[in-house]
């Protein structure tokens, strides 16, 4: 064994030149080893290569490479050892002393010493020894791996047969050395790109989370998330704008601030799994005095419960009109054409005989009757057409006294009492302007309305008033509830017929009134006292003026 040095000599200068470029070169720990163990090839002879590492913090010593007799082995297959403070194995030694070993008597050291030791083949099985039998190496060269001073693995390397000299180990000491730095610096780049990864994920989810807070703001459902404590976590635009409150006077706060009665209505919304789509329940709901029908539905996210819903209310309230629509028309259709129905089949019995009166009267009753369904109709036609905006009226210079006139002699012949209605036309009425036709259409309706709910006797006025022509029509009837005094001018609604015993209608004809004086420029309103009768007014713009 020559006790000079060989590091200085040209092969192996060169063999560790080679060994730091191509180690530096190689990025991942796991290939740094193969290299490693490639460059060690012929220059030192060898039948196993082990590296493993050093855990101080468990006191565990782990295979991370294992070479036997030209194969690579599963380093798991080796079991962790623990590190033998008192004596212990070759490896337990290089760790504790921190320097390396040479030893050409591992038979003998196996035996002796009271470390754990295994034999593996090349096919990875591994056998402990000394039930195994003797060890297979005869010679084993161990170094540390070091890091800021301290033992952090050791590299063996193994022949089963001859010896190692001190100047192979020197040799290999150096290898293990560029090794270490390359397996630290393998790692560090590897945690490097881990840590860069990681960071572009998070700026990736950031970015999504904000795209998605854009997206809320801008749908058209309100959005809000329930925390496991029942508080508001979230609030977008759309909530805002359905429920009148802000996201800074929702947010953080218990939903039960904005919806009082939130106990029952989170009873009737299933809250659904992100996989299945949740079913809408649509609920009505107070908030601040208003009532709204509002549409949720409510999926389970991980941090809380996210509801989304809309307003349904106009829908829904299309939904109540058309319904209130089909059974009123269906009703109001069904008494005249059960009338008609009745006397036409009177009149083809064969079997009676009918005297000119009698079938004078049952031919009356099916033309008012049928003048009856006709006006239905024209009422119902009239006021899609108003609804659509398709209704043309005139804005001509208009008599309105004279019109009044002309509406009592319409009126007059269905009346039982023909004095009851009183007209009452000042001297100086100026000219209305507006659609004769429809002026007269109106007055009709009051007037029809006055004798109809008002009883006995109705009394109308036409006068000029601040810039306004004005037609009174008063009767002396029940009058309308405060309550009803709006309402009495929407589509459909009729008094309670029990309260107004009065015979049917659509519920139409105020809603048209008015529309129709409106589209003249002009309004219509009732003023009533309960018991003391009702005044429904109307005023038109004069004619002539701006
Ligand atoms: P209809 O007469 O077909 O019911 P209207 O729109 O003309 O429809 O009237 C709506 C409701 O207003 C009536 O059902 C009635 O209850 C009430 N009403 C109208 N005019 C009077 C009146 N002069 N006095 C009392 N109630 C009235």
């Amino acid at each position: 064994m020559s006790e000079t040095t060989v590091l200085g000599t040209p092969a192996v200068v060169r063999l560790l030149l080679d060994a730091a470029r191509q180690l530096g070169e190689t990025l991942e720990p796991e290939r740094v080893y193969d290299r490693f163990h490639e460059l060690l090839g012929d220059v030192v002879p060898h039948d196993g290569v082990v590296v493993s590492s050093f855990d101080g913090a468990d006191g565990l010593i782990r295979c991370e490479y294992a070479w036997v007799e030209g194969n690579r082995v599963d380093p798991t297959l080796l079991p962790p050892l623990p590190l033998n403070r008192e004596g212990g194995g070759m490896q337990s030694r290089v760790i504790l002393t921190g320097e390396p070993l040479l030893a050409n008597d591992v038979v003998e050291r196996v035996e002796q010493d009271d470390g754990t030791y295994y034999n593996v083949d090349r096919e990875g099985n591994v056998r402990k020894i000394p039930e195994a039998g003797q060890s297979g190496t005869t010679a084993a060269m161990m170094v540390p791996v070091k890091h800021e001073g301290r033992v952090v693995g050791v590299v063996q390397l193994m022949r089963d047969s001859g010896e190692y000299s001190a100047s192979e180990l020197e040799v290999f000491e150096a290898l293990v050395g560029q090794m270490a730095a390359a397996v630290r610096n393998a790692r560090l780049r590897a945690e490097r790109s881990r840590l860069e990864a990681a960071e572009a994920a998070a700026r990736t989810r950031a970015a999504e989370r904000e795209q998605a807070a854009r997206v809320l703001e801008v749908v058209g459902d309100a959005i809000f998330l329930l925390d496991a404590e029942g508080r508001v976590a979230l609030w977008n635009r759309a909530a805002e704008v359905i429920t009148g409150r802000t996201g800074a006077h929702a947010r953080e706060r218990p939903v039960t601030d904005v919806f009082p009665e939130w106990d029952l209505l989170a009873e009737r919304i299933p809250v659904a799994d992100a996989a299945s789509p949740p079913p809408p329940v649509t609920l009505p709901v107070e908030l601040d005095g208003r009532d709204l029908w509002l549409s949720f539905v409510a999926v389970r996210s991980a941090d809380g419960v996210v509801y989304a819903f809309r307003d349904l209310t106009s829908e829904r309230r299309l939904d109540e009109e058309k319904s209130d629509f089909v059974a009123t028309i269906s009703h109001e259709l069904r008494t005249p054409m059960t009338a008609v129905y009745g006397a036409a089949q009177t009149l083809l019995r064969n079997d009676v005989e009918f005297r000119p009166e009698q079938a004078r009267e049952l031919l009356e009753m099916i033309a008012t009757q049928a003048s009856r369904l006709s006006q239905i109709t024209e009422e119902v036609l009239l006021t899609t057409r108003l609804d659509r905006g398709d209704i043309r009226v005139e804005h001509d210079p208009v008599d309105v006294g004279e019109l009044a006139r002309a509406a009592v002699l319409t009126m007059t012949p269905q009346l039982a009492e023909p004095a009851a209605i009183e007209l009452q036309i000042d001297a100086d009425v100026p000219p209305a302007s507006g659609d004769a036709d429809r002026i007269q259409q109106v007055l009709v309706n009051l007037i029809d309305n006055a004798v109809k709910y008002g009883g006995a006797s109705v009394r109308i006025r036409v006068e000029a008033a601040n810039g306004f022509v004005r037609i009174a029509v008063a009767d002396t009837g029940p009058g309308i509830a405060q309550g009803e005094q709006e309402r009495i001018f929407e589509k459909f609604y009729r008094g309670d017929p029990q309260l107004s015993r009065a015979p049917g209608g659509t519920g139409l004809g105020l809603y048209i009134s008015r529309e129709l004086t409106r589209r003249m420029g002009g309004r219509l309103d009732v003023y009533s006292e309960p018991g003391a009768g009702a005044v429904f007014v109307v005023e038109l713009p004069r004619a002539g003026q701006p």
